[in-house]
């Protein structure tokens, strides 16, 4: 027997006893967790799922979706015979209950962000980065001027503003603005990173969007290098597609906020030998990074002379379609149902 049917038998045995032991919907409430959290028995056959090849996948998808729907059945299923009354929140209530008039309401799913931030967040943790967060509605000295981009500054017309009618206030262009934020809060050495929902005023396309999710990494230490700024990004990009063979390449950019600059691309996680995806080059671009500019460093309070750093960023929402063949940026927000149900 293939090693990921046998696991969905023995879940499938797990799951029947675990029901059978709740005795109590506060029992019933942890065992669903135990069974369809964020950790739970499902999520873990969801993860080796994703490892099977594209055969495997063929032949137990169908099954391994009758079987979380059936998941599901008993979990309403128990729930209603749980229930002492109507279903009302009157807890004296004495109707009966009427099995065949009620329908169990279809349960969602995550929409494929969440997805991607709980698995980034996971990640990023593992290797050592806190979580930190910054307001969306962020000040020019945050998003420019603390980022060694002065108001005369060319790099400003890079990224499109959308500014507010207070003076000096906007809506973030990049999570780069929690950067100082971290550093004003937090003695080196640290290591930060920060996801979250940036805004740029552009029109909007298949490729495009007014908003969209980025993640920014900042590591601060006595002696940090390029090598350093390397090893971590390849590392981190390695565990969050699940696979030790990806390697980086790296080319030389600019960002005001980093001296040097560099953009690093990862070798197609999809395919061998060149696929649509990686438009058959066999490389993919994914993020800016570099040393961290003195100037940054002054802004966040930190002495440079004494302190290095190395920081990246990339754009979540990009990996997200990249990951899932995701055609238009669009779908993302646009609250179609048939469109969400597929994740
Ligand atoms: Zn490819």
């Amino acid at each position: 027997m293939h090693a990921f049917e046998e696991k969905l038998k023995k879940t499938q045995i797990t799951v029947i006893s675990l029901l059978e032991s709740a005795k109590s919907p506060q029992e019933l409430a942890e065992v669903e967790s135990q069974i369809l959290g964020k950790q739970g028995l499902v999520a873990q056959l969801i993860n080796e799922f994703k490892t099977l090849s594209g055969t495997d996948k063929k032949q137990f998808g169908s099954p391994f979706n009758q079987f979380r729907e059936e998941i599901r059945a008993r979990i309403a299923e128990k729930k209603q015979q749980g229930s002492p009354s109507c279903g009302c929140d009157n807890a004296s209530c004495s109707i009966p209950l009427d099995v065949t008039a009620y329908r169990a309401a279809p349960i969602g799913s995550l929409h494929p962000e969440t997805h991607a931030i709980y698995e980034l967040e996971d990640v990023l943790t593992s290797m050592g980065f806190a979580l930190v967060e910054g307001p969306e509605l962020e000040t020019e000295f945050y998003n420019f001027d603390a980022l060694n981009i002065p108001p005369t500054h060319p790099a400003r017309d890079m990224q499109d503003t959308f500014w507010l009618p207070q003076p000096h206030h906007l809506l973030r262009t990049h999570t780069s603005s929690v950067q100082i934020r971290a550093m004003q809060k937090q003695r080196p050495p640290l290591s930060i990173a920060a996801i979250g929902r940036v805004y740029r005023c552009e029109a909007t396309d298949a490729s495009h969007d007014y908003t969209f999710l980025q993640c920014e990494g900042l590591v601060i230490d006595k002696k940090n290098s390029l090598a350093n700024l390397f090893a971590t990004t390849k590392l981190l990009l390695q565990k969050l597609f699940k696979n030790d063979n990806l390697q980086i390449r790296v080319r030389p950019s600019y960002f005001p906020f980093v001296e040097p600059g560099v953009e690093i691309d990862l070798t197609c996680p999809f395919c061998t030998s060149g696929c649509p995806t990686c438009k058959k080059s066999r490389w993919i671009e994914i993020c800016g990074a570099g040393l961290v500019h003195p100037n940054v460093l002054k802004a966040g309070g930190i002495n440079p002379q004494e302190w290095s750093g190395f920081a990246f960023g990339f754009g979540l929402t990009r990996l997200i379609m990249l990951k899932y063949g995701i055609d238009d940026i669009r779908h993302l927000h646009n609250a179609k149902i048939e469109f969400l149900q597929q994740f």
